[in-house]
């Protein structure tokens, strides 16, 4: 019997000692929608791409979270499981959320995962055809219903709003690989480059309620969502990743922000059992970084927010453009009637496109940048180099995504990311030689402006 009361005392006590916890520091919450649409539509990512949807894999979904702080600012963040976030979905939704729930623009990112399975979204004449003129109408009704969607998510992620726990860590998943390779011709293949650059982090942002009651879980990875490229709607291995979570955390929403993915591609591709594969490994990551050190972050919500000039390199003339229609390369002959078709409609070609830059501050130790477009991965490693915070998180894919962003060295590579890749859109030329220099001395100055 005597050896039984030792052990009996220490349970004692340890029930006896008090429960240390700290009041939340934050007030969250988070909602989602089912974005897949109701019918046929023309899909995504692949000018090659001759019919529209037939039927839907897996559901494409928004979601909204939103974040307060002790002093009431508040950070909205909206994923999509969409090819791109449309400037003018961007502008609207904006404007709205700034009048209907008082957060201003800056402090609203909107990221799309970029999966090449859901619905065309450009409401131009793209191709020029008279299938796009069909698109294009589609994708006005389209977005416009996701518009609603999404202030109704935002109000209700706020409506939802408790006070919580922000928890912040890492993991590595492996799925991404470089892919720009030699083609041994002077140029560059889209295959994979097992020697290329790559950012395999796994950044996880955890908001729970002061009981310990999942809310939202958000993770990014900088890998192209493009293990699919057939018929049906599919979120690809981001769609997938989000759904293991959510089965593995019922009561969380599980937000997918994509990241400097311009030259990553998943590999290997093509079928629907690698998505999820490749889904499941991200998702597995993702539970590491839950289980590994996560930091409590705690203080203010700062956010910047720009949109600068991007410069184009040097002009077509409308000499070269009629040079250009005359092309056998399909879509550069497109292009080129394109142009001249905005040269006569609207004047002359842009000499800049209106570039976002944000900078947001979860807290004194996270520091989150947002670009548009389609970053290559030199900006995320870059960017984690140049800036000093103990927490950095780079995300493409935000508030806009008009085109692929090369950094310099891609730039001067050459090659479908370095500027091939703007004959496909409206975009006059390739960028100028600038590009990284602009974006990246922005992002230093809107986080000088966001400082203590
Ligand atoms: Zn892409």
């Amino acid at each position: 019997m005597k050896l039984w009361l030792p052990l009996l005392l220490c349970i004692c006590v340890i029930a006896a000692a008090p429960v240390v916890s700290e009041p939340p520091a934050w007030q969250a919450g988070a909602a989602s929608a089912k974005i897949t649409p109701e019918k046929s539509m023309w899909m995504a990512g692949y000018a090659s791409r001759t019919k529209p949807s037939e039927g839907v894999e897996l559901d494409l979904f928004a979601k909204a979270f939103v974040l307060t702080d002790q002093a009431g600012a508040r950070f909205a963040l909206i994923t999509l499981d969409l090819i791109g976030v449309p400037r003018n979905l961007r502008l609207a939704v904006a404007e709205r959320v700034k009048k209907e729930h008082g957060i201003d623009p800056a402090n609203l990112a909107i990221n799309a995962s970029h999966t090449h399975s859901g619905p065309e979204l450009r409401t131009s004449n793209i191709h020029g055809s008279a299938v796009a003129v069909q698109r294009g109408k589609e994708a006005a009704e389209y977005t416009t219903k996701l518009e609603n969607t999404l202030l109704r998510l935002i109000g209700e992620a706020i409506q939802k709003s408790v006070p919580a726990h922000l928890d912040y860590s890492t993991a590595r998943c492996g799925v991404s690989m470089n892919r720009r390779t030699p083609d041994g011709k002077g140029g560059w293949s889209n295959f994979p480059n097992p020697n290329g650059p790559v950012d395999q982090t796994v950044p996880v942002l955890k908001a729970s309620s002061a009981e310990g009651k999942d809310i939202a879980i958000i993770f990014g990875y900088s890998c192209h969502c493009t293990t699919l490229g057939h018929q049906k709607f599919s979120g690809d291995y981001a769609g997938y990743a989000q759904q293991e979570i959510e089965k593995a955390h019922p009561d969380a929403v599980a937000m997918f922000a994509n990241g400097c993915s311009g030259d990553q591609n998943p590999y290997p591709r093509r079928t629907m059992e690698l998505a999820q594969t490749h889904g499941k490994s991200l998702a597995t990551s993702v539970q590491t970084a839950l289980e590994t050190h996560m930091q409590r972050l705690k203080g203010p919500i700062r956010a910047a927010y720009r949109e600068i000039p991007l410069a184009y390199d040097t002009l077509p003339t409308r000499e070269q453009l009629l040079e250009e229609q005359k092309s056998t390369n399909k879509y550069l002959a497109a292009h080129g009637t394109r142009l001249l078709q905005h040269i006569a409609d609207e004047g002359p070609l842009p000499t800049s496109y209106p570039y976002p830059v944000q900078v947001l501050r979860l807290g004194n130790e996270l520091t989150w940048v947002t670009l548009g477009g389609e970053v290559v991965i030199d900006y995320s490693l870059r960017l984690k180099r140049d800036l000093k915070d103990p927490i950095v998180w780079i995300s493409g894919y935000t508030n806009d995504v008009m085109a692929y962003i090369p950094s310099l060295r891609i730039w001067q590579e050459g090659g479908y990311e370095g500027g091939g890749a703007m004959i496909y859109g409206t975009h006059p030329t390739r960028w100028s030689d600038k590009t990284e220099e602009h974006i990246i001395s922005t992002v230093m100055e809107l986080r000088k402006a966001v400082n203590d």
